[in-house]
């Protein structure tokens, strides 16, 4: 819901002072949104430090001429709004990792204010959006997804084939109309990665869990968020909450780091009482370690890429819980490498519009994974998963390391015993 510019100035005396002194002119240009003031409450806040330039991964590949960078968005991109026109380049270069947020001594939330500067750029002139975009927002009008879904019995067949290749089953998609558990896929992994959706249905079915899922999945509105469409995000949001209603479920278990935060804020938005959790933190929380023991005798060495927006945004414990299912569970020695909290590059629509950078990220990390002796990269985020798919295709050609999904793993360990 938008708001005029004198309902958000009333709304706080200190923006007040910050709209009336420096963002008037600015901002009665602009569409308001009431999240808006969460934003422009940072505007001035800036000590100048400079430490989000030294973690940026982005300035890190493309140097700071090529990538203005946080703090530049934080302090003068803010002050400039309706000049975010000529700044294109600028706000669709962050690949919304949260890292300068990590270390930021002011807590500035530059992720969320390049969203706020790329929702002002849709408003002011939508010609000037990046042209992939406007076919993913044609895929929202259209699927109310992501991706344009592929024909039914096409996408059937791959999936058979992609269980057959690994020896899991294919059990049909539970339709209750009510249960504990609503298991939501997300985008990525109900239109891509579908031996991931695969083999989350297959964990919650052999641990009898009582679950269901959407028969027509509906965004949770991430991806329209991360490209400023608050309008799109806001009516994705409204039909998926009436999908949500009607299941009535005490969870809802993600097996995508964006959905599970995307989630979590909707179901506190729209006041429901349902725990909103990623699949580690079900498993580990929910149905408990000693629930999942298989007795695994392989000898396997992995490393781990966390996913950005889980870790960053709700803690470490993320780590420690994707650790202890490949430590406890899959009998693995777990090899922390230097660059497993650093962004894949997979983020914020960055592989889409500027591939040559997110390219560089990955082979930064191809390279330094081989460099530490690395064999098995795994995942538990469909995002990670599709950007170390194109990195190893791009730069790993002697195939030296393998892309392990968590719960690909899981399922398979858990079908075996
Ligand atoms: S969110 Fe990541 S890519 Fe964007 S400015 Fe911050 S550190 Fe750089
Ligand atoms: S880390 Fe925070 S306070 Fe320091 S320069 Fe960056 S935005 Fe400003």
């Amino acid at each position: 819901m938008e708001v005029t510019y004198e309902e958000l100035v009333q709304k706080s005396q200190e923006n007040y002072e910050k709209i009336e002194m420096v963002l008037k002119k600015e901002l009665k240009e602009v569409h308001l949104y009431p999240e808006d003031l969460e934003y422009m409450d940072t505007f001035g806040k800036c000590i100048n430090c400079g430490l989000c330039i030294s973690v940026c991964p982005v300035i890190e590949e493309v140097g700071i001429n090529g990538f203005l960078g946080p703090r530049e968005i934080d302090v003068s991109m803010v002050r400039n709004v309706h000049h975010v026109t000529d700044q294109v380049d600028v706000i669709f270069k962050c690949i919304g990792c949260n890292a300068c947020h990590e270390i930021c001594p002011r807590k500035i939330p530059t992720k969320e204010i390049v969203m706020f500067l790329r929702h002002k750029l849709l408003m002011l002139d939508k010609s000037k959006v990046p042209t992939p975009l406007h076919s993913v927002m044609n895929n929202f009008d259209q699927h109310k997804m992501f991706y344009e879904p592929k024909p039914i019995e096409k996408r059937q067949k791959i999936i058979q084939r992609q269980l057959k290749k690994v020896g899991l089953p294919y059990i049909p998609d539970p339709e209750k109309e009510h249960a504990d558990v609503l298991f939501y896929t997300g985008c990525k992994a109900e239109n891509r990665l579908y031996l991931m959706r695969e083999a989350a249905k297959l964990i919650l079915t052999k641990l009898n869990v009582d679950f269901t899922m959407l028969k027509d999945m509906v965004c949770c509105g991430y991806a329209s968020e991360e490209m400023g469409d608050y309008e799109r995000r806001d009516k994705l949001r409204s039909e998926l909450v009436q999908k949500i209603k009607k299941v009535s479920p005490k969870y809802i278990v993600t097996i995508c780091p964006g959905c599970t935060a995307s989630l979590k804020r909707i179901v506190e938005k729209y006041g429901l009482d349902i725990n909103v959790k990623h699949m580690v933190e079900y498993l580990i929380d929910d149905i408990g370690l000693k629930n999942l023991t298989v007795n695994s005798n392989q000898e396997l060495v992995v490393t781990m890429q966390y996913p950005c927006n889980l870790y960053r945004e709700f803690g470490d414990y993320i780590k420690d819980y994707f650790k202890q299912i490949l430590e406890n569970v899959g009998n693995a020695t777990v090899k922390e490498a230097s660059i497993s909290s650093k962004c894949c590059g997979g983020g914020a629509y960055v592989p889409l519009i500027y591939p040559k950078i997110s390219n560089k990220m990955l082979k930064t990390k191809v390279d330094a994974m081989k460099e530490e002796n690395v064999k098995v990269i795994t995942t538990i985020c469909p995002e990670c998963n599709l950007s170390w798919n194109t990195g190893l295709h791009l730069f790993d050609k002697e195939k030296t390391l393998e892309l392990l999904d968590l719960f690909v793993f899981l399922a398979a360990l858990l079908y075996s015993r």
